[in-house]
């Protein structure tokens, strides 16, 4: 006879294999379907490497202006073009706030493996974000499943919240497999005493205004380099945290935060913030935290 607790383990051990396996189940389905469908790829965690300002100039030549306050802030981001209604109606949206007990069922650190190599600097603003586009090549493998570095970029002060806490920064390392699902890796940046060295090459050619894709090919920058000793995270599923909000994007925000000095925070808080959606309901998605 099944006792209860072995019913609830059961529930529970379910519920992890149906968050772990997708998307893995799920290609060409419904959901990425909508990923992918909306108009734009607007969204700073939408991929395409180099082809940001492009896809502005390009998306049926209305591309819908948004920002982070006011009118066409966040509250009202849903009611500025039907492309966006999932940033209103939306039932699986980031960010969110990271309980500081760690809710939903506490796991082990399912396998994961960075292989990031060096690249050439490439950077721009595109008017909401200062973006590093990432050359080819450079990979995560995450409970079996290959994706492929596209780019990272920061925001001010960071979208997650911990415990509702934000920290000042907060970079999102955005992943694309070859079915076009999305993976983010959120990396939480704490102030620290020293400049961040891994960082400082593309501080130094941080663009302070809106400005096209500069590649600099004698500097380098290697994003291996930027990710914390710790690679444990809190994965849920969740959506672009820009227009169009679209969701289907598996979120791994790492537990450790890195530091970055005063000065270079400063920096791009002059050049970018605030550039933070405020955090959104959990609802009844899984958080999936380390123990
Ligand atoms: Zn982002």
């Amino acid at each position: 006879m099944i006792k209860l607790d072995h019913i609830a383990v059961l529930i529970a051990v379910a519920a992890i294999a149906a968050l772990s396996l997708w998307p893995l189940s799920g290609h060409g389905e419904g959901e990425h379907e909508e990923e992918h469908g909306d108009a734009g790829g607007q969204g700073e965690e939408h991929g395409n490497a180099g082809g940001q300002g492009e896809e502005h100039a390009a998306a049926g030549g209305e591309a819908v202006h948004w920002s982070y306050a006011g009118a066409e802030g966040p509250e009202h981001w849903g009611d500025l073009s039907p492309d966006f209604a999932a940033c209103k109606t939306g039932r699986m949206q980031s960010p969110i706030d990271i309980a500081a007990g760690a809710s939903g069922l506490a796991v082990g650190p399912p396998g994961h493996d960075f292989a990031y190599r060096e690249a050439p600097l490439s950077i721009l603003h595109n008017g909401h974000t200062v973006q590093l586009n990432y050359a080819p090549g450079s990979t995560m493998s995450i409970q079996g499943h290959q994706y492929e570095l596209l780019q990272f970029h920061f925001h001010a002060p960071s979208e997650h919240t911990v415990g509702g806490q934000a920290f000042p920064m907060e970079a999102h390392f955005v992943h694309q497999d070859s079915h076009g699902g999305l993976a983010v890796v959120g990396l939480l940046i704490e102030e620290g005493g020293a400049a961040n060295a891994a960082l400082a090459d593309a501080w130094a050619h941080l663009p302070a205004h809106e400005s096209a894709e500069q590649t600099v090919t004698d500097v380098s920058v290697d994003a291996a380099a930027i990710l914390p000793a710790d690679g444990r995270y809190h994965h849920y599923k969740g959506s672009l945290t820009t227009p169009p909000c679209s969701e289907g994007v598996r979120w791994f925000v790492l537990s450790q935060p890195i530091t970055m000095s005063a000065a270079q925070i400063k920096k791009f808080e002059a050049a970018a913030a605030p550039n933070a959606r405020p955090v959104q309901p959990l609802n009844s998605r899984l958080l999936i935290s380390p123990n």
